[in-house]
C-alpha cells in the first residue's frame, strides 16, 4: 500500500517582536494562502490540515487538543494496526515546532498527549485479559553539527545509524528505556531535555539549533478471535531545528559554523524530498539519504515502510514573509512523496 505523506500546517499567534506587523496567512480549510506584503500578491497552496492558532480575525484558537485529535487520534489507529508512524516539525526558529511537538505547560504537546494515550490502552487492555500485553521501549536522540547525542544516557558513545532489511532505521549504541507509565516517559524527556544542546540566536533567545528524534517502539500482544496475535510498530515524532537562512539570524563565529552544519541535515532533507517527489511521478534518481545524519535516520519516514505526517509551523507576520514561503514551497514538495506501508502483525 502507498500513503501520501499529510501535510498540516499550523500558524501561530503574533509574538511580542511582531506586534503592529500585518498578517500575511489566511487559511480557509484546506488552503492556505500568503500575502506578499510589499506587491500585495497572493499565493495558495492546499495541505491536508490547516491548523490556526491566531486569533487576529476573532476566530478560535486551535489548542494542542485539538491538533491531538486531528492528527495524533489517526495516527494512534495505524499505529494499534501495526503500521510504522512518523511526525516532523519543520519551520524557521520561533515558529512554532517545539510547541506543536512537546508543548509549553498546560498545554502539552503531540508527543506527550501520544504516549498518554498508549498507556491508557496499555492498562485497558491489561485489564481486560491477563493474556494482553503492552511493551513500551522509547529512546531520544539529538543531532548537533552532524553528530548524534543519546539524550538517554550522558555517557560518551559512537552512535551510528544503520538500516537492515527486517528491522528498518536503528542506531548503534543508542540506549533504548523501557516504560512502563506515561509518568516514565515525562521524567525521560525532562531528563533528555537537560542534555539538549541549547544556543541562543537573535531570533529566538532558546531556540535549539540541534533536530530532536523521540522514538518509541510499541508491541501488543493479545487474544483475537482465540489466537495470540502481536502487533509491532515504531513512532518517530522530530522536532528539527530551525529551517532559516543563515543571514537572517545574524550568526558568528561557532553559530555560524554550527548553521552550515545544521543546514547540511536540512539541505539534504530537502534534497532527498525532490527526488523522492520526482520518483513519485515517474523519475529513477537514487535517494542520497546517507549524505546526512538526518536523511538516514529519517529515510523509513520519507520513502520506506511509515505512514508519515509533517507539521509545518508558521509565523503570521509580515517580517517573515521570505521564511514562511519558503516553508510553505518545502511543505509543498513533501505533499507529493508516498510512502509504501505494510502492517507488522503475527
Ligand atoms: P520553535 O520550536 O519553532 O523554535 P516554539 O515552539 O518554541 O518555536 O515557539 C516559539 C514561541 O511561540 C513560544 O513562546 C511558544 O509558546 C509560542 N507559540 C508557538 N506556537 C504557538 C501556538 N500554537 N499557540 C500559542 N503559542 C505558540
Ligand atoms: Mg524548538
Amino acid at each position: 500500500m502507498t500513503d501520501k505523506i499529510q501535510i498540516a500546517v499550523r500558524v501561530r499567534p503574533f509574538n511580542d517582536r511582531e506586534q503592529g506587523e500585518d498578517n500575511i496567512i489566511f487559511m480557509d480549510g484546506g488552503k492556505c494562502s500568503i500575502k506578499d506584503p510589499k506587491s500585495g500578491g497572493i499565493k495558495n497552496f492546499h495541505f491536508d490540515k490547516c491548523i490556526w492558532s491566531h486569533d487576529s480575525a476573532g476566530r478560535t484558537l486551535e489548542t494542542n487538543e485539538h491538533v491531538f485529535e486531528s492528527l495524533g487520534k489517526e495516527l494512534l489507529e495505524n499505529v494499534y494496526a501495526g503500521y510504522n508512524a512518523s511526525i516532523f516539525a519543520y519551520g524557521q526558529t520561533g515558529s512554532g515546532k517545539s510547541y506543536s511537538i512537546e508543548g509549553y505547560p498546560p498545554d502539552s504537546g503531540l508527543l506527550q498527549r501520544i504516549c498518554e494515550a498508549i498507556f491508557e490502552r496499555k492498562s485497558q487492555l491489561e485489564s481486560q485479559d491477563e493474556n494482553n500485553s503492552v511493551t513500551v521501549n522509547v529512546s531520544y536522540l539529538e543531532i548537533y553539527n552532524e553528530k548524534l547525542k543519546d539524550l538517554l544516557d550522558p555517557t560518551e558513545k559512537q552512535l551510528k545509524v544503520f538500516v537492515t532489511k527486517k528491522t528498518g532505521v536503528s542506531v548503534r549504541n543508542l540506549s533504548t528505556a523501557y516504560s512502563d507509565s506515561y509518568e516514565d516517559i515525562v521524567s525521560l524527556l525532562a531528563d533528555g531535555k537537560k542534555l539538549r544542546i541549547v544556543a541562543s540566536t537573535n531570533m529566538n533567545k532558546t531556540s535549539s539549533r540541534s533536530h530532536a528524534v523521540f522514538t518509541l517502539h510499541y508491541m501488543e500482544k493479545s487474544m483475537k478471535d482465540g489466537k495470540k496475535q502481536i502487533i509491532r510498530s515504531k513512532i518517530n515524532i522530530v522536532d528539527l531545528a530551525g529551517s532559516e537562512r543563515q543571514a537572517s539570524t545574524g550568526a558568528t563565529g561557532q553559530r555560524l559554523k554550527e548553521g552550515s552544519n545544521i543546514n547540511k541535515s536540512l539541505t539534504y532533507l530537502g534534497v532527498v524530498i525532490q527526488k523522492l517527489g520526482e520518483n513519485c511521478k515517474g523519475s529513477k534518481n537514487f535517494i542520497p539519504y546517507r549524505n546526512s545524519q538526518l536523511t538516514h535516520l529519517l529515510s523509513e519516514s520519507l520513502g520506506g515502510n511509515s505512514k508519515t505526517i509533517m507539521i509545518a509551523a508558521l509565523s503570521p507576520a509580515a517580517l517573515n514573509y521570505d521564511e514562511t514561503l519558503s516553508t510553505l514551497r518545502f511543505a509543498q514538495n513533501v505533499s507529493v512523496i508516498s510512502t509504501k506501508t505494510s502492517a507488522n502483525v503475527d
